[in-house]
């Protein structure tokens, strides 16, 4: 059975075509400058690759390019899209109506589409790549939404609620959401795989650190807490996003540069964080780099991410009294051996130890934590793709 994973942003369309019999991915590309030229890049398992620049007006333009690539192109890997059982879409925001992955119908499409008020940037493209596949497939594939912030619908009001007049909660859903809650779930189902235990009966941390960063507390075999709030600019620095900080000081600073409140967006999403401290870049190679050839502001951005990824890891542990595991992922947590042995040298006072040879290691799944550690310390890399393809192959075949 072969399912196909779609991940539609305003101008880009990124694809996997995954074998469900042995979870292998038989293709994956990328359409890009959708409504602007349009390109495609995609590449098969074995090795063969086809792009082409073709006009995307529109992402319908985009999926056609996709079938071409998938069964016509020199890298073709099927004969047909009919051998294709389900599309499975990546979902920004769920709001506190979708708990869970489901099957899309024009109930589900109205649904996202009014939720796309807490996600302008990424709900209405998400919808641009399932109005797309119903306009090329019709009704014959069965298309299922998988949200990033389902995972996080578990968390307690306490743990969602901003301390703002209640009714800005009941009137416009003003709370935290959370996001790449389909990593987090995907990190810590296998992190007990691991374990060999339960879910429901470890306290486990999941740090996805990339481009964008969040650090997750998962307690019952739930998340009870996540660093990024109602919309995925909360948390701690991360590339180019602030996380929290003093609202106070954007006042301050909307009053004296005469800021609208979509400048004061702009800045705290794309100028801010690594990227505006350090002066360097967003990408932490090029800080890491930087901060080694003796510049003051990249190790200055390196510290303040590492301070602020440290006290979220301790403040879940005080919130679930303790923690049984930890796990690193995304392209920093699984590439950054330093910035693991900095938080993990750090909570030697709850017993944490780390073997230096194995923290080495970037990028594979590997326990980092000694035999002596009262805490297990893990990097998963997560896949995303390959847990928005497992929801899809559950829900159509119930
Ligand atoms: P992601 O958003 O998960 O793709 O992660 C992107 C971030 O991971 C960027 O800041 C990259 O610099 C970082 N990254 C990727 N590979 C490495 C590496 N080998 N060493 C350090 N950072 C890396």
């Amino acid at each position: 059975m072969k399912i196909f994973v779609v991940n539609a942003g305003s101008s880009s369309l990124k694809y996997q075509l995954i074998d469900m019999e042995n979870e292998k991915v038989l293709a994956k590309g990328l359409c890009e400058r959708i409504g602007v030229s349009g390109a495609i890049s995609h590449k098969a398992a074995d090795g063969r690759n086809y792009s082409a620049e073709t006009p995307m007006p529109t992402h319908s333009e985009a999926f056609e390019a996709v079938v071409y690539a998938l069964t016509k192109s020199e890298a073709k890997v099927i004969d047909s899209f009919d051998e294709i059982s389900a599309i499975g879409h990546r979902i920004v925001q769920g709001g506190s109506i979708f708990k869970e992955s489901c099957l899309i119908d024009s109930e589900v499409i109205d649904k996202i589409e009014q939720l796309s008020e807490l996600a302008p940037l990424h709900n209405p493209a998400n919808l641009l790549g399932v109005r797309a596949c119903i306009k090329i497939f019709g009704e014959k594939i069965p298309q299922v939404a998988v949200f990033d912030t389902s995972f996080h619908q578990t968390m307690p009001p306490k743990a969602y609620m901003y301390p703002l007049p209640y009714e800005y909660f009941e009137k416009y859903g003003v709370r935290k959401y959370g996001a790449h809650g389909t990593s987090h779930r995907f990190v810590s189902d296998r992190l007990a795989d691991i374990e060999g235990k339960a879910k429901k009966d470890l306290k486990i941390i999941t740090c996805h650190l990339g481009n964008g960063c969040s650090i997750t507390a998962i307690k019952d075999g739930a998340c009870l807490d996540t660093s990024m709030g109602f919309t995925p600019l909360d948390g701690f620095m991360m590339g180019t996003r602030s996380g929290t900080i003093d609202p106070s000081a954007l006042t301050y600073l909307a009053e004296k540069e005469n800021l609208s409140p979509a400048d004061v967006n702009r800045i705290c999403n794309k100028e801010s964080g690594m990227l505006g401290i350090s002066g360097v870049s967003n990408d932490n190679r090029d800080i890491c780099a930087a901060a080694e050839g003796g510049n003051k502001r990249a190790q200055l951005a390196i510290e303040m991410q590492r301070y602020e990824i440290l006290k979220f890891v301790g403040s879940y542990i005080a919130a679930m009294n303790g923690v049984d595991a930890i796990a690193f992922t995304g392209g920093i947590g699984e590439n950054d051996p330093d910035l693991r042995k900095y938080v993990c040298d750090n909570l030697t006072f709850i017993g944490v130890e780390i073997d230096d040879e194995m923290n080495k290691l970037r990028g594979k799944e590997v326990k980092i934590s000694t035999d002596a550690s009262r805490v297990n310390v893990y990097v998963i890399p997560t896949n995303e793709e390959l847990a928005i393809a497992r929801d899809t192959l559950e829900i159509i075949s119930k």
